[in-house]
């Protein structure tokens, strides 16, 4: 038994993975009907921080995990405090949730990532707009996600409203990344230490939303050596186990910046559910459970599209195309914006 805190679909296509390994699942989330609960042998419906539920999931499962990053880091924690294992660590979730100490731990590792200052106030950012130059992207250090939580600020009379419309709270600000284009790595490390990536994939987005991904990205031998080596200093830094994604930004030369990762699964990474022998979902079960890493080489070239709010609707003409491969995701509402599903197609190798 295998135990996933969050209910999405990440968890679903976990879920889904972990069965066809002989795996059961059990869903922890806080959301009724979910996604994820809907293909899983067993649901806990409760707060994350709940603990009778956590001694629950704790007793059952041979290992629990994650899907959701803002799953507070001391619910792990605690998980471990309980005797079950967990994985990615508590270390992990924790460095990814605030910008600032996920960008301080790249730096730490030589890894590039843009300049950023930490922002407590206002005169925080004016001093920062004259460090980094105009304009500078404002963010929250903590649950931001898909372009939330995030303004550009220009000029320094903007910073007041700027922090006033972010919340007050803890921010960063990052220097303007003059990237040609977006770019992940999704990586996966044993419990023995090996490490392994698939190809980069190339990302387009609108509005902070995902909505394509290219793979393998067409890019420079050493932009994809560039991209495996810095995954595998962070993934071995943090003494990982499972699944992570990494965002970069390419700039003009081919040289690359870190922008952010995710402890976990990754949207990006969607296409080796159809382009790869064992795709980022089984790998990440392989990895936590023990099990040795699976090939990472696509056999296809892969172009995956996010199916987004009343995108859904195009459902029928998508079964009906030769060739196009659909998820879809469970989701009763369409609300505008929402991640429904998506929709990949492959191609030759070229
Ligand atoms: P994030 O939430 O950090 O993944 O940011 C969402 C999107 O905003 C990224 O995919 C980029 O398109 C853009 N973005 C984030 N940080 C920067 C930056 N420092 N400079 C330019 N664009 C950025």
């Amino acid at each position: 038994m295998i135990g996933i805190l969050g209910g999405g679909q990440l968890g679903r296509m976990l879920a889904l993975a972990a069965a066809r390994l002989g795996f059961d699942i059990t869903i922890l989330t806080p959301e009724a009907d979910s996604p994820a609960s809907r293909v899983a042998a067993h649901t806990l419906h409760a707060a994350y921080d709940d603990p009778v539920a956590l001694g629950e999931l704790a007793r059952r499962c041979a290992v629990v995990t994650f899907e959701f990053e803002n799953v507070p880091a001391g619910v792990v924690a605690a998980l471990h405090g309980l005797g079950v294992p967990t994985a990615p660590s508590d270390l992990a979730l924790a460095t990814a949730q605030d910008r600032v100490i996920e960008k301080t731990f790249f730096r730490n590792q030589g890894i590039a990532t843009v300049d950023f200052v930490a922002i407590d106030n206002a005169d925080d950012i004016v001093a920062g707009l004259a460090r980094l130059g105009a304009p500078a992207l404002l963010k929250t250090r903590r649950e931001g996600y898909d372009g939330k939580g995030q303004a550009w600020v220009a000029t320094p009379e903007e910073a007041s409203s700027a922090f006033e419309r972010l919340g007050r709270v803890p921010m960063i600000l990052e220097a303007r990344a003059p990237f040609v284009r977006e770019l992940s790595i999704i990586a996966a490390r044993a419990h023995d230490g090996t490490v392994s990536a698939y190809p980069l994939t190339e990302n387009t987005h609108r509005d902070g939303v995902l909505r394509l991904s290219v793979a393998p990205a067409a890019a420079q031998a050493r932009t994809h050596d560039a991209a495996s080596a810095l995954a595998r200093t962070t993934l071995e830094q943090l003494n990982y186990v499972g699944v992570a994604g990494i965002e970069l930004f390419e700039l003009a030369n081919g040289d690359l910046l870190v922008n952010e990762f995710a402890p976990r699964v990754h949207n990006s990474g969607h296409w080796t559910l159809d382009a790869c022998e064992v795709d980022q979902f089984e790998q990440h079960i392989r990895a936590i459970a023990g099990w040795p890493l699976g090939p990472t080489q696509p056999f296809a070239q892969a172009r995956m599209e996010n199916l987004l709010g009343a995108d859904v609707e195009t459902w029928a003409a998508l079964a009906a195309e030769p060739g196009a491969r659909l998820w879809l995701y469970g989701k009763r509402d369409a609300l505008a914006g929402r991640k429904m599903g998506h929709v990949t197609r492959l191609s030759a190798l070229s």
